[in-house]
């Protein structure tokens, strides 16, 4: 399998990157963001617990993540390999992430880390609260994400740089320019 992660601060693109990462590489595109909001859109039980901790921008329990993880590797075995978006953001699960594939006779293949200047993310991120309406983009709450990203999960990346598994992409520009970049690394 080749499996990529894929980091940044909230704004800084990954999102829109994985997408298309995942389709020209053919891999499962795994948005733990995404999988939150849904379940708790949905009302689910695991949606109702993480609902309030979200709106505050602060980071889900890592046991609600080795939950998803695990239903995510045990509903997608026959894929090529996945990008994580947003997985994993505390050592914890990294090391979780590690454990479960190589269970399953897996790795992480390379890491990408997208490097994008504060004062960038916070305009992005302010115009996305425009456009797309998510409860977590505002001023307060984009403050709390980019503290809990420095704080909780930028160690992670010394954890993949020493397993010399680290690639810095420079986030700032067109998005197709930001994918060559990305796609340098990954070829
Ligand atoms: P994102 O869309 O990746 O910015 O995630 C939105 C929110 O979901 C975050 O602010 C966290 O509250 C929660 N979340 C997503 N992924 C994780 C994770 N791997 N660990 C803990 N919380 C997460």
């Amino acid at each position: 399998m080749f499996n990529l992660i894929i980091f940044g601060p909230p704004g800084s693109g990954k999102g829109t990157q994985s997408v298309k990462v995942a389709e020209k590489y053919q891999l499962k595109h795994i948005s733990t963001g995404d999988i939150l909001r849904s379940e708790v859109s949905q009302e689910t039980e695991l949606g109702l617990k993480v609902k309030h901790i979200m709106t505050t921008g602060e980071l889900v329990p890592d046991e609600l993540l080795f939950q998803i993880l695990l239903n995510v590797l045990e509903t997608n075995t026959d894929v090529k390999g996945f990008i994580f978006d947003g997985f994993p953001r505390t050592l914890a699960q990294a090391k979780e992430l590690d454990k479960q594939l190589e269970a399953r006779n897996s790795g992480i293949t390379k890491v990408l880390s997208l490097d994008v200047p504060d004062d960038e993310v916070v305009d992005r991120l302010l115009k996305r609260a425009e456009i797309q309406g998510r409860k977590d983009d505002n001023r307060e709450t984009i403050g709390n994400r980019l503290n809990v990203y420095k704080t909780q999960t930028t160690p992670l990346l010394d954890f993949y740089k020493n397993q010399e598994k680290l690639n810095k992409i420079h986030g700032v520009g067109g998005i197709e320019d930001i994918f060559n970049s990305i796609c340098e690394v990954v070829d």
